[in-house]
């Protein structure tokens, strides 16, 4: 089977102004063109959308946010909701990422109504999960993968699901520097695939790509980008610099 076409996504979190992001993100458009056989993502603040979103237009690289809100609108102070992403240029939204689930109360069913707002506004959900390190070191990682899998996407059936793309985030690796190992990595993917064929079936699991996201840089994408159920990568510091996030894109050239 032709593998997965990888997803290198980057995550700004909250970073950069308008100005800046619309800085990068032209630079970034220029240094990728000539980027094959796979696809581009950034997701900068809520803010700068827009803007960047007219700068790429046309360019390899998608728009993506950060989270969304579930309701279409109404009197939710603060939130911003999947049409309004839609209608700023975003074709993906990150769901359930760890700070959101370590600051900001969510939970695997928010995460779950986040993931149905996305996909009825033709959003690509990327699915965020992961353990903590105590988790991991109380030999918990497969159970907390388990549960966060199957709330995450209860209710939904392979139908639904055809643009979900999961990202297997350990939260000791996020801006650590410290990368899970490939073998962590592979291991960890696999047993993800095999949750989600176990509820939605073989081609659904063949399908679905399955992003490694923790401290990925110029130095170790390639050997994570080997892995076969490594299917690309959810990127935060190394995405904030235009150059080396192209560096992450070309990590198969
Ligand atoms: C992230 O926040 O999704 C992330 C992977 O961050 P970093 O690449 O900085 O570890």
């Amino acid at each position: 089977m032709a593998k997965r076409t990888p997803l290198i996504a980057g995550n700004w979190k909250m970073h950069k102004t308008v100005a800046e992001s619309v800085e990068t993100a032209g630079q970034l458009a220029k240094m990728v063109a000539d980027a094959r056989d796979v696809e581009i993502m950034i997701a900068p603040a809520f803010t700068a959308l827009a803007s960047v979103s007219q700068v790429i237009r046309g360019s390899a690289v998608g728009l993506g946010a950060q989270n969304l809100f579930w309701e279409e609108q109404g009197a939710f102070t603060g939130e911003v909701s999947a049409p309004m992403l839609v209608s700023a240029g975003c074709r993906y939204v990150i769901i359930g990422h760890s700070e959101r689930r370590q600051f900001f109360g969510e939970t695997d069913e928010t995460v779950n109504r986040r993931i149905g707002a996305a996909l009825h506004a033709g959003l690509v959900p990327v699915f965020c999960i992961g353990e903590t390190e105590s988790e991991r070191d109380a030999e918990k990682t497969f159970s907390v993968l388990d549960k966060q899998i199957q709330k995450g996407l209860e209710g939904f059936v392979s139908e639904d699901l055809s643009s979900l793309v999961v990202a297997y985030e350990p939260v000791w690796a996020i801006g650590t520097g410290k990368a899970a190992t490939p073998q962590q990595a592979q291991e960890v993917h696999a047993f993800v695939r095999s949750k989600i064929e176990e509820r939605f079936g073989g081609a659904m699991a063949e399908s679905t790509r399955i992003l490694y996201g923790g401290s990925v840089k110029p130095a170790n994408v390639r050997e994570l980008m080997a892995l076969a159920d490594v299917d690309g990568a959810l990127v935060g510091g190394a995405s904030l610099d235009a150059e080396t996030f192209s560096q992450l894109v070309h990590f198969n050239a």
